[in-house]
C-alpha cells in the first residue's frame, strides 16, 4: 500500500493476519466455526489466543479487554495485563482461549433495567467473532456481547446480532423464492455519516454546561449564524485540517475506511463519513470513531461536541444511517438491476421496506431518539418527527404506475401489457434529487435514515430496521411460498407490491418536510407525529411491537421492559443534570454578572445628580432582568421538584418534558437577553461568537 495508507489495518487482528499466524488446521477449524456459527473448541481457542497475544505484544500491547456496549449507549472496557507470576514468582505473559472467549466483569453498576439485582450482579462478556479484534494504545480490545447470568442481553450488541440473523433468514427466503437458490445468507451494509462540532478547548473548559451536559444551556446568538451558507463545504481551517489528518490516521490503522470529510452547514460543524461496511462492524467502528474524535480533539487543544444540539439557533448534529441489504454473493437487494426480473425483486424489497416503515413508524422514530435529539427532531432543521419516505420522483412514479395500472385494469379481461418494471433498467444510479427534509430517503441503492442523533449508538436503530424488514419480508415470503413456477412467483410478487402501495402509499412524501402544511397533511393521512423522545418510549408497551421482537427472537418481553425503563431513566437523569447545571450557572455565573453590571451603573446614578438617560434606562433594564432571572430560577426549581413527585419514571419524564423544559427556556431567555446588553467584561462565560468563530 502507498505511503499514507501503509499502516491501514495495522492495528487489527484481521482474517489475513490469522491465516498468516495460525497453523493451517487451527485456521480451518476457526473458519468452520464462523461459518456454522458454532462454538469454538478449546484447542482452537487456545491456539488463536496465543497467536493473538503474540501479535498484540509485538505491537506493544500490555493489556487486553473485553470491549462491550452496555445499555448506556456508550462502550465499556476493563483492562487486564497479560503479565502474571509463574510458580517461581517469575513474570510470564499469559492469555488463554478461555480469557479470549469469556469474561466476567464486575458489572453491577451498569444499567440493567431490573434484569439483574445488584446482589447477583454477574454479567458475562462473550467474544463476538464477527467483529475484528483491534489494539488501541496498549490494549488488545476484543469486541464482546454482554449478557446476564440468565442469558438476557445487557447490551446493545446482542440484540443487533440477533436482528441481523433474523433479517438474513427472511431476506434469503425471498431471494431463494425468486429463483436464486445459491444464496445462503444476507447481511446489511451500513454507512454512518457522523456530524460534530469543534470548539477551542479553553472555551469548553470554562463552560459548565458544555462539560456537564454537552450543550450550551445559556448563550445569546452571535451576530452571524449560518445564514450566509459560507461554512458548508467551505475551506477547512488549518487547525481542523491537522486534527482531521490525525483522526484519519488513527481510523485507518484500525481498519476503518474513513473517506469523506467536510465543513457542515453550521459554523464550527463538520462531518466524517466512512465507506459502508457490514452492519455490526459499522456500528462498532462508529463507536470507535466517536471516541477517537473526542480524544484527538483534546490532543489538538480542541473539544469535539457530539451532542445533537450544542448551540441554539444553528443546525444540530445527526448521524445519517445508510442502510442496504446484500446477498452473500454481493448483490445489493435495493439496487435496481438490468433485467426486468431483477427489477421485480428490487421492487419487492423496496415495497417491503415501505410496508415495514409504515407499520412501525413510532418504533423507528423512537430508535433514533434521545434527550439531545428532542432539540433537533421537529424543530425546523433536522428531519421532522413525522416518519415518511422519499423515493425520488422517478421511482415514485413507477410505484404509482404499477398500482394505477392495476386499478385501471380492473374489470378488463385482456392480459396486462404494461410492464412498469422494464423501465427500471434506465434508472440512473444516483437518481434522487436529494430531498434533505425527508427523514428516510432512497438514494439510488440504499435508504438513508437521517433522524438518529449524533451522539447515539447506531445499534438500536439498525436492530429496528432489521426487525421490521425481517417481518415484512417474511410476510411476503409466506405468500410466495408454494408457488410452482418462477413466472408465477414474479406475477404474484408484483401483485403483493400493488397491494402494499395501495395500503401504504401514505408514507410516501416528496414535498418539504419542514413546512407547516406537511404537519397538517401528515395528520390527514393518519401518520403519527410523536413530538418527544419520552412519548415515543411508550411504543415499547405496544403489543404489536412486543410481538415483533419476541416472535423474531430479538428481545424477550422482559428485555423490552428493561430497555424501556433504562430509556426513561436516561431521559430523566439527563434532564436532571441539565436542570442542576442550569440552576448552578444561573446562580453562580449569571446573577453575579448581573449584579456587577448593575453595581457599576447604580454607582454612577448614586454619585451623579443628572446622569445621562442611558444610564438610568440601562440600570432599570438590568434590574428588571435580574428580578426576572431570580423569579425564573425559583419557578424552574419548583417545576423540577414537582416533576420528581410523579409516581413513575415515565410520568416524571412527561412532566419534565411538558413543564420543566418550558421553564428552562424561559430562564434562558432572560439570561440571554442580559448577555446581549451587558458589557463584555462582566460576561465571563465564553460567548457563541467566540466559540463558533474562533478556531
Ligand atoms: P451524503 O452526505 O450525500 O449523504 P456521503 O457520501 O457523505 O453522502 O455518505 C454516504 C454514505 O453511505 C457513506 O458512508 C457510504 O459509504 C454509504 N453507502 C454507500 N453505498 C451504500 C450501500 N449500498 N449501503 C449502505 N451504505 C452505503
Ligand atoms: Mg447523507
Amino acid at each position: 500500500m502507498e505511503k499514507p495508507f501503509a499502516d491501514f489495518g495495522s492495528m487489527v487482528f484481521s482474517e489475513s493476519e490469522m491465516a498468516d499466524r495460525l497453523p493451517r488446521p487451527v485456521y480451518q477449524s476457526w473458519k468452520k466455526t464462523i461459518e456454522n456459527e458454532s462454538t469454538l473448541d478449546r484447542v482452537t481457542a487456545d491456539a488463536i489466543a496465543h497467536a493473538m497475544k503474540r501479535w498484540a505484544m509485538e505491537k506493544g500491547a500490555t493489556h487486553f479487554t473485553h470491549w462491550f456496549q452496555p445499555l448506556t449507549g456508550g462502550t465499556a472496557e476493563k483492562h487486564d495485563s497479560f503479565i502474571e507470576p509463574n510458580a517461581d514468582g517469575e513474570p510470564l505473559s499469559r492469555f488463554s482461549g478461555k480469557m479470549l472467549i469469556k469474561g466476567e466483569p464486575d458489572a453491577s453498576s451498569f444499567p440493567s433495567g431490573g434484569l439483574r439485582a445488584t446482589f447477583e450482579a454477574r454479567g458475562y462478556t462473550y467474544w463476538d467473532v464477527s467483529s475484528p479484534v483491534f489494539i488501541r494504545d496498549n490494549v488488545l480490545c476484543i469486541p464482546t456481547v454482554f449478557v446476564s447470568y440468565n442469558g438476557e442481553a445487557l447490551d446493545k450488541k446482542e440484540p443487533l446480532l440477533k436482528s441481523i440473523r433474523a433479517l438474513s433468514e427472511a431476506a434469503t427466503r425471498v431471494v431463494n423464492l425468486f429463483g436464486d437458490k445459491d444464496v445462503k445468507s444476507c447481511r446489511i451494509s451500513v454507512g454512518l455519516e457522523q456530524e460534530y462540532f469543534l470548539i477551542d478547548r479553553s472555551y469548553f473548559d470554562r463552560r459548565p454546561d458544555l462539560r456537564m451536559c454537552g450543550r450550551t444551556l445559556f448563550g445569546a446568538p452571535a451576530a452571524k449564524g449560518q445564514e450566509l451558507d459560507d461554512h458548508y463545504f467551505g475551506s477547512i481551517p488549518t487547525r481542523v485540517s491537522a486534527f482531521m489528518k490525525d483522526v484519519n490516521s488513527e481510523l485507518w490503522k484500525l481498519g476503518i475506511y474513513a473517506k469523506t470529510e467536510h465543513n457542515e452547514a453550521a459554523p464550527g460543524q463538520f462531518e466524517l463519513a466512512p465507506v459502508f461496511s457490514e452492519g455490526n462492524i459499522a456500528v462498532d467502528q462508529n463507536q470507535l470513531t466517536m471516541d477517537i474524535l473526542r480524544k484527538t480533539a483534546a490532543k489538538h487543544g480542541l473539544a469535539c461536541l457530539l451532542h445533537e444540539k450544542p448551540f441554539q439557533g444553528i443546525n444540530g448534529s445527526g448521524k445519517h444511517n445508510n442502510y442496504s441489504i446484500m446477498t452473500d454473493s454481493g448483490q445489493n437487494l435495493f439496487s435496481p438491476g438490468d433485467k426486468p426480473a431483477e427489477n421485480i425483486r428490487f421492487l419487492t424489497f423496496v415495497c417491503a421496506f415501505l410496508k415495514a416503515v409504515d407499520t412501525y413508524p413510532v418504533l423507528l422514530r423512537m430508535s433514533a431518539s434521545c434527550a439531545g435529539n428532542d432539540h433537533r427532531l421537529g424543530s425546523s432543521e433536522a428531519p421532522p418527527a413525522i416518519i415518511s419516505v422519499y423515493m425520488g420522483s422517478y421511482i415514485e412514479d413507477i410505484l404509482y404506475s404499477l398500482y394505477q395500472d392495476h386499478s385501471s385494469q380492473k374489470g378488463k379481461t385482456e392480459k396486462k401489457e404494461f410492464n412498469p418494471v422494464s423501465g427500471l433498467s434506465y434508472i440512473p444510479h444516483d437518481n434522487t434529487d436529494r430531498n434533505r427534509t425527508s427523514p428516510v430517503a432512497f438514494t439510488g441503492n440504499k435508504f438513508e435514515f437521517r433522524m438518529p442523533g449524533a451522539s447515539m449508538s447506531a445499534s438500536f436503530v439498525n436492530t429496528v430496521l432489521n426487525a421490521i424488514m425481517a417481518q415484512s419480508l417474511n410476510e411476503i415470503a409466506d405468500q410466495l411460498e408454494g408457488i410452482k413456477y418462477l413466472q408465477e412467483v414474479r406475477e404474484k410478487a408484483l401483485d403483493i407490491c400493488r397491494n402494499i402501495i395501495h395500503e401504504h402509499k401514505r408514507i410516501l412524501f416528496s414535498g418539504d418536510g419542514y413546512s407547516d402544511e406537511w404537519v397538517k397533511e401528515a395528520e390527514r393521512r393518519g401518520l403519527p407525529n410523536v413530538p418527544s423522545f419520552i412519548e415515543s418510549v411508550a411504543v415499547f408497551n405496544d403489543p404489536k411491537v412486543i410481538d415483533l421482537f419476541t416472535s423474531l427472537k430479538i428481545f424477550t418481553k422482559k428485555e423490552l421492559i428493561a430497555n424501556r425503563r433504562i430509556l426513561e431513566e436516561q431521559y430523566t437523569k439527563t434532564l436532571d443534570i441539565e436542570v442542576r447545571t442550569m440552576l448552578d450557572m444561573a446562580r453562580r455565573d449569571i446573577l453575579p454578572a448581573m449584579t456587577e453590571e448593575y453595581g457599576v451603573y447604580a454607582d454612577i446614578l448614586s454619585k451623579t445628580k443628572k446622569a445621562p438617560a442611558y444610564i438610568t434606562r440601562h440600570c432599570a433594564e438590568v434590574a428588571e432582568l435580574m428580578e426576572e432571572t431570580d423569579r425564573n430560577i425559583s419557578l424552574l426549581e419548583d417545576a423540577w421538584l414537582k416533576a420528581g413527585e410523579e409516581s413513575t419514571e415515565f410520568l416524571t419524564g412527561k412532566k419534565i418534558r411538558d413543564e420543566v423544559t418550558v421553564r428552562m427556556r424561559i430562564l434562558r431567555k432572560s439570561a440571554d437577553r442580559f448577555e446581549t446588553i451587558a458589557s463584555r467584561r462582566v460576561c465571563t462565560l465564553p460567548s457563541y461568537e467566540q466559540m463558533l468563530f474562533n478556531i
